[in-house]
């Protein structure tokens, strides 16, 4: 028997834009002044991170979003996302602790609009 993490099968880069998409449906801009000119800075776990070249304001593409604080790799939130729109039991909650709720809130905002 084959034991290795679902995750592993996802591509990050593909969860990256996909979360892009989702998270930023209007444009990935700078949250602190809404600027699109923007400059890689570093890599911070998962997520490259930018510093915006109108107000130099530090973001990633989780900032200002329910997963500002996440450690969870892209893949990983797509997952979780993909889980709760499709009603799966409560019962996977448990592996995930407070993503969960944040992924909860989330996709209950996605259905409101
Ligand atoms: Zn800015």
């Amino acid at each position: 028997m084959i034991d290795f993490a679902i995750t592993d099968l996802l591509d990050d880069t593909i969860c990256m834009i996909w979360l892009e998409r989702h998270l930023h449906p209007d444009g990935f801009n700078c949250p602190h002044c809404g600027s699109a000119n923007r400059r890689f800075f570093r890599q911070q776990k998962h997520f490259p991170a930018y510093r915006c070249r109108d107000c130099d304001g530090y973001y990633t593409l989780m900032t200002g979003t329910a997963f500002e604080k996440t450690r969870q790799r892209p893949a990983t939130l797509v997952l979780l996302l993909r889980g709760i729109t499709k009603g799966e039991s409560p019962a996977w909650r448990g592996n995930w602790g407070c993503h969960a709720n944040r992924c909860i809130r989330f996709a209950n905002g996605c259905r409101r609009t």
